[in-house]
This record gives C-alpha cells, sequence and structure tokens, in this order.
C-alpha cells in the first residue's frame, strides 16, 4: 500500500507520523525546500481551548479534542509547549455579556475549566492589562508553542520509521482511473500510489481540483504581527484575547514560546490568487499596535524586533474540510483555518485511525517507536549540564548567535538533520531570530552551513536554491 500526503505542514506532518504507525509506504511531498514554511511558519502558535468555535462544528470538535493531545505530543516529539491559560478582557458592559455567551459555548464543545473572574483579579494576576477591565473569562487549558518545531519534530519522527520525505517537489498532477486515485505526478517523475491525503493548506483548493474534487474554495486571509524583544517579556503571562468579532479571534497580546511577546493579527480578506501576499503594511501594523494597546496600554513599540504575515486558508462554510471525499482513495484534511495548529494532532489521529486505516485496511507497525529527541539548545540548560556538553564537544561552548544563545554545535546538529540554507538553521536552532535578526551572525552561519556541506558561502541559499545573500568573492 503506498500513501502520498500533500504538503508537509503541522497538519500533513502529524499525518504521515500517524500513517507511520502501519505497514504502508508513505511519501511526503512539499513544494517548499524546507518542513513548516506554509501557513505553519506564521501564526499566533497558540494550543486554543475551543471557545471562540462554533458547536456542531469540525473546528470546535477537533479544537477541543486536539488541545487535549498536546502534552503526549509534545513530550514524544520532544517539543516547546506551555500552558499559559488565557483571558478574553472585557473592557466594557457590552463586552461583559460576550463572556457569558463564549463560556457557555466552551461549555457546549466540553471546554474544561472556564470561569468568569472579576476586573480586580484580573488585574492581581496580570498587572499590565488596562486598568478599565470589567471582567474576564478564564481558560486555563491554552497554552502556547513553536508550530514549526512540532512540524519538522513529527517529520523527523515519521522519516525514522521509513517515510520517503520530497521536499522541494510541487505535485502538478493527481491521475484519477474508474473514480481512484493511481498517482501522483511532479516534474520528477510519475509515483504510483493507492490514496492521496490532501494537506495543501492554502494550495489545498488547486491540489483537489488536481483529482476532479470540486472542494473546498481557499480565500486567503492576512494577519500582520509585530514581535517584541524578550526584554519585553514579563508584559504579560498569559495570552490576552479582546471579545472577538464576527471575523476573527481579534488582535492579541501573548507570550512566545522562546521570551517574546507577540501582537496581533490583523485580518485582511485577499482575493483567492492572492496566496503569498505576505506583505506588511504601515496601517496594518498600526492596527496590530492600537489593538494590542486596548489590552496592554505598556505596550513599547520601541521594543519591535520584527514585523511579519501569516495567510489563514478561509473557505465559505468556515470549517474544516476533512474525510473522505467521491474519488476513491483521495482525502482531505484541507480548509485547516484557526484553530488549525490546535486541531492537527486530532484530525491526523482521527483521519489515519478512524478513517484511512479502515478503507485501505493497513495493519499495525510494531515497531514504530514514537519518541523522538529534540535538538539540544544550550540555553536551556544548567550551567553544570552546558559545560559536560562542551568537554564532550567544544563546538557547543562556541556561541555563534548572542541574541538567543545558540552555538556552533547546534547550528551543526541542525544541518545534521536536514538544514540546507539559513532559513532552514534559524527555524531549527532559532540562531537569528532574536534583537539582532541576524545581523551579527549570518555571516557565522553562512561560513558552518558551507564548510559542513562542502560548498561555497556563494552557493548557500538565504531559503530555497533560487535565494542566496552573497552574490560572490570580492577579493579573491
Ligand atoms: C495569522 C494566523 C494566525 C493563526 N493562529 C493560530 C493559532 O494561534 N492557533 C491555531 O491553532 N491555529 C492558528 N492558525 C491556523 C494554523 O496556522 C493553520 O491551521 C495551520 O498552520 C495549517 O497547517 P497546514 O499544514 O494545513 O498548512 P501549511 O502549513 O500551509 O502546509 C501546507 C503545505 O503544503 C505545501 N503545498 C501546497 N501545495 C503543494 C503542492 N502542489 N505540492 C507540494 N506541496 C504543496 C505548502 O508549501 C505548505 O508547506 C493561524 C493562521 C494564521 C495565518
Amino acid at each position: 500500500m503506498r500513501v502520498a500526503v500533500i504538503g508537509a505542514g503541522v497538519v500533513g506532518a502529524l499525518v504521515v507520523r500517524e500513517l507511520a504507525r502501519y505497514e504502508a509506504e508513505v511519501l511526503l511531498f512539499e513544494q517548499e525546500a524546507d518542513v513548516g514554511w506554509g501557513v505553519t511558519k506564521a501564526n499566533s502558535g497558540i494550543v486554543h481551548a475551543g471557545f471562540h468555535d462554533r458547536p456542531g462544528t469540525a473546528c470546535a470538535r477537533f479544537c477541543v479534542s486536539g488541545n487535549a493531545l498536546f502534552d503526549e505530543v509534545c513530550r514524544d516529539l520532544d517539543v516547546p509547549f506551555r500552558r499559559t491559560g488565557a483571558y478574553v478582557l472585557a473592557l466594557s458592559a457590552a463586552d461583559r455579556a460576550v463572556l457569558d455567551r463564549l463560556r457557555a459555548q466552551g461549555e457546549e464543545n466540553g471546554v474544561p475549566g472556564l470561569e468568569v473572574l472579576p476586573g480586580g483579579e484580573v488585574l492581581a494576576r496580570e498587572p499590565n492589562v488596562n486598568p478599565a477591565v470589567v471582567a474576564a473569562l478564564w481558560a486555563p487549558t491554552v497554552g502556547i508553542t513553536e508550530p514549526w518545531a512540532l512540524a519538522l519534530a513529527a517529520v523527523e519522527n515519521a522519516a525514522a520509521g521509513g517515510l520517503a520525505v520530497h521536499l522541494g517537489e510541487e505535485v502538478t498532477g493527481i491521475r484519477v482511473d474508474g473514480g481512484r486515485v493511481r498517482a501522483v505526478q511532479t516534474a520528477r517523475g510519475s509515483y504510483p500510489v493507492d490514496a492521496v491525503v490532501n494537506a495543501a493548506g492554502l494550495y489545498a483548493d488547486q491540489v483537489a481540483a488536481m483529482a476532479g474534487v470540486p472542494e473546498p474554495r481557499i480565500v486567503p486571509r492576512r494577519g500582520e504581527y509585530v514581535l517584541l524583544d524578550k526584554a519585553a517579556g514579563d508584559l504579560v503571562r498569559a495570552v490576552l484575547f479582546p471579545t472577538p468579532s464576527e471575523k476573527s479571534k481579534g488582535i492579541l497580546v501573548l507570550p512566545t514560546i522562546d521570551g517574546g511577546i507577540l501582537l496581533g493579527p490583523t485580518a485582511a480578506d485577499l482575493p483567492e490568487d492572492a496566496k503569498e501576499a505576505t506583505d506588511t503594511s504601515g496601517d496594518g501594523l498600526r492596527a496590530a499596535v492600537e489593538g494590542a494597546r486596548r489590552l496592554v496600554p505598556k505596550v513599547d513599540c520601541g521594543l519591535a524586533v520584527k514585523a511579519f504575515a501569516g495567510l489563514r486558508p478561509e473557505s465559505p462554510p468556515q470549517d474544516f474540510v476533512v474525510g473522505t471525499t467521491a474519488v476513491r482513495g483521495f482525502y482531505q484534511a484541507a480548509a485547516m483555518r484557526s484553530p488549525g495548529l490546535t486541531a492537527a494532532p486530532a484530525v491526523a489521529r482521527w483521519l489515519v485511525h478512524e478513517v484511512i486505516a479502515g478503507d485501505l485496511t493497513l495493519v499495525r507497525k510494531a515497531s514504530f517507536d514514537p519518541v523522538r529527541r529534540g535538538p539540544p539548545r544550550v540555553a536551556d540548560l544548567a550551567s553544570e549540564e552546558w559545560e559536560a556538553r562542551v568537554r564532550e564537544d567544544p563546538r557547543y561552548g562556541r556561541i555563534v548567535c548572542f541574541c538567543n544563545l545558540v552555538t556552533e554545535g547546534e547550528i551543526v546538529d541542525a544541518i545534521r538533520r536536514g538544514a540546507r540554507s539559513l532559513d532552514g538553521v534559524k527555524f531549527r536552532t532559532r540562531a537569528g531570530f532574536g534583537r539582532c535578526q541576524g545581523g551579527f551572525c549570518t555571516d557565522r552561519i553562512l561560513a558552518i552551513l558551507a564548510r559542513e556541506l562542502g560548498t561555497e558561502p556563494e552557493e548557500v541559499p538565504l531559503r530555497d536554491p533560487r535565494s542566496w545573500l552573497v552574490a560572490g568573492k570580492i577579493r579573491p
């Protein structure tokens, strides 16, 4: 049995990991040069509780069940995850009424531990919140994670179990004969397969169309963010939401898993073909900061280190499109709008174990090991542990990225795990993600990549083989 999964975002990555538990040949196709560089790369990184989602939807069901799986999945895959909890802040009497509605909706969805707290208690717990706060809905199960790290970890784990990873290989066609899937086509050839899982994010509409399946329609909705430096890291401890609008959960203030503070996202609907429009705008960033200051007036933009945007794969029914289709062997894990990151572990488990395994009569593999060891991070080590590591390998004593404390040893480890570009190293190690945004370490990372890959620095790509940083030597 051969199964192709299209898309190495967090959804496709967790799907291939579940498939790795069965006796099947699994192929993962990703058009980008690395894992997790689609929608998974730019979002809030929140593991939502599930009170925002309309009862009865797939979003609500998989958000609540996905949230409950995060401790286990992140422990097994060695991915950072912290349950910070979240407050939805009511700043007026009208907002206050929304909290009761959200709480009732959450309870209907099965969200545990929801409580409405008085404003004074919220201020005692989060002193930087707007003093006008009247009350807040407290959701203790909300957490934060590193979405691309989860995708990378799941693919590494599945690859150890036999997955064939095809990076930089876009699927351009799907052959369907007699109403069933037969092959996927790329520029490198045609791969006979018995089944295809569509986890193509913003392009899930195009992939579905390749199989002759009309759903889903995908409409990008842009969200712009401002990231504040770790110096602002103690501004808030939990995730802060405003009361939601019809369109989105609103502009938030939240801690990032590596100690910064994130402001945003905005929500702007784009034309259907604007699937790469991740540019930021003055208006968008101003809106992100103003929205954040409503919740936390002390937000200091002098501490901003980066602005970026992500595109949500929205679809008109405002729900995930998951499961079987009219084409035999063509399965969808599509229209994964927010909270798709939260829902991903539950969608992957349900789709593989409840739908695909039965449909294709897959047999469980006794040998699959669900545990994967993550990359070493000296920033997380006690000084004696760090010293011991340096004694074993002096490269862990050579700091390359001073903002995020990343050593040469960690960069070499990232290259061993598959990084082939500056961005590949950045997303695996956080080198270049800090205050200087690579200003002081890029040249050293470039030199390490060139040395380890046996190439010249000018051959090392920024992101993929079409982009590089150094145009040539200025001195021989
Ligand atoms: C602004 C914003 C904020 C969000 N905040 C949250 C949040 O806090 N919590 C939460 O739970 N969710 C959040 N989400 C939603 C979450 O990010 C997505 O649901 C999730 O990342 C979707 O993952 P995916 O794997 O479906 O898509 P992707 O990560 O986009 O993966 C799909 C992959 O398919 C590849 N691909 C496409 N077409 C082809 C092809 N033909 N051949 C080969 N490869 C192909 C793409 O390159 C891409 O890498 C947010 C989203 C955005 C944009």
